[in-house]
């Protein structure tokens, strides 16, 4: 008997975990992390809701925390099988749960020092370095695209993984596997879908014919993005008139694909002359500088169009005035640059890390600009800038917010409403399962799919729901 069941990202946008059974032999799509607020970020607390030490291996469709977060946790649990990813995918994994580690155990000494005086027990880390250091030796050989692997040899299971364009090394996961009554079945699991005409990473490969099960995110069911043109015309208007009032432009960015995007179109700004090529350009994060040399590291998996002779040097990254600021006392020596500066910085929501030292230096200053380029959650600094605050707080001291503010919204690395439905249609699978996306967003892409598509079987499963395949 096969059968599919969801572990996370069901009927929410994180958590990422679906386990395929078939007879006794267990295998899953993705361990990501549940993110954002505590009722969601307590089930890492709560057990996966089965064994991960009758786990027999799993497929990584890609690097982000909500697809691979609770990889440590597997590990710890006692899972010993092998995981499959493609090569970028295993580079940017090991980043980003090495930097999840760090944050944990960051606000683990926090919160100890705080909330141990007033008697409240803290939750020991999900994870340490250590455990993600362990869990980095179940990834086996890298796997990359188009190449069929075996992983369960006996029972005809082979899968085969295809470009998602979401972020660098992404994929759609292709199983091949035999149903209980011997029948040859496809199943398709997109991971997160690109949504198209990016310059670093490819356009997402169109889904598979003779679909059988699809498995599909849903994040942006119920709306269409900006478009992407107008989206980098905002992004260069907002730093040419910055750089003409000769102010400072402060990007609060995600480390992993946005930060190496909008390095990509200042490069480009340089290369055309929109942008004096002395203008300093910092990227002041480590893990988005270590992400970014993964992308020169696996430039094949890049965008070809865009790329040129990455080896040689004529890439996207190389241009004049970027610098990578690595310590903390480099970080510290941009406040004394005088003049235009642009300086790229997490945390992407502005609710830790360096960009909050910049905030601090510059947002009271009428020249700045402040470039907001991804979502900004509910209660973070971010979401109450661009909800106008005159003034906010910042390592406890009052900042009055007199730069002007951008927020530009056609970034996104998901595919949108559009493009979902084209996917799925191109599909036409016998069952769809909608996941990774929030209720509203999914019943409306579910009864839309239901009118184009009457003979597909649409679900939206909830968590630890469990179907025959
Ligand atoms: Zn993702």
């Amino acid at each position: 008997m096969a059968k599919i069941q969801f572990f996370g990202a069901a009927q929410t946008v994180t958590g990422s975990c679906h386990m395929l059974k078939f007879g006794s032999r267990r295998f899953i799509l993705d361990a990501g992390q549940f993110q954002g607020p505590w009722e969601i970020e307590k089930l890492n607390y709560k057990g996966f809701g089965f064994q991960p030490s009758r786990v027999d291996g799993m497929i990584l469709s890609h690097g982000h925390l909500d697809h691979c977060g609770r990889i440590p946790l597997l590990q710890k649990g006692g899972f010993t099988g092998r995981i499959y990813c493609t090569p970028p995918t295993v580079d940017i994994a090991s980043l980003i749960l090495l930097d999840a580690a760090h944050v944990l155990k960051e606000e683990f000494v926090w919160k100890k020092r705080r909330l141990t005086r007033a008697g409240i027990k803290v939750l020991e880390p999900l994870f340490s370095a250590e455990d993600v250091y362990y869990s980095m030796e179940l990834f086996g050989p890298a796997v990359s695209y188009g190449k069929r692997v075996e992983i369960a040899p006996g029972i005809g299971l082979t899968f085969h993984l295809n470009d998602a364009g979401h972020v660098l090394g992404s994929s759609q996961i292709v199983v091949d596997y035999f149903d209980r009554r011997g029948k040859k079945k496809k199943l398709l699991y997109t991971g997160d879908l690109g949504d198209g005409g990016r310059p670093l990473v490819s356009d997402p490969a169109p889904p598979e014919k003779d679909i059988d099960v699809l498995v599909m995110e849903s994040t942006y069911g119920d709306r269409d993005h900006k478009s992407y043109d107008a989206s980098v015309e905002e992004l260069e208007e907002a730093i040419i008139s910055t750089m003409k009032r000769r102010g400072a432009v402060l990007i609060p960015t995600f480390a992993l694909e946005r930060a190496q995007e909008i390095l990509y179109h200042i490069g480009m700004m340089k290369k055309t002359g929109k942008l004096s090529k002395k203008v300093p350009v910092f990227l002041n994060s480590p893990l988005a500088i270590n992400l970014t040399r993964i992308y020169e590291k696996h430039c094949g998996y890049c965008n070809h169009d865009n790329f040129g002779d990455f080896k040689k040097g004529d890439h996207p990254f190389n241009f004049p005035g970027l610098h990578y600021t690595e310590t903390a006392e480099e970080s510290k020596a941009i406040h004394n640059v005088q003049g235009p500066k642009i300086v790229l910085a997490g945390s992407g929501m502005m609710t830790g890390g360096r960009i909050k030292h910049h905030l601090k230096h510059l947002l009271w200053k009428e020249t700045t600009t402040l470039i907001i380029v991804g979502y900004q959650a509910e209660g973070t600094l971010g979401r109450k800038i661009i909800e106008g605050a005159k003034e906010v707080k910042i390592f406890g001291e009052p900042i009055a917010v007199r730069a002007r503010v951008y927020t530009i919204n056609g970034f996104s690395a998901h595919a949108d409403r559009t493009n979902l439905l084209n996917y799925v249609k191109a599909a036409r699978p016998k069952k769809l399962f909608l996941v990774h996306g929030e209720p509203r967003a999914q019943a409306a892409l579910a009864s839309t799919i239901q009118k184009v598509l009457p003979r597909t079987k649409v679900h939206v499963p909830a968590l630890k729901e469990s179907f025959v395949i």
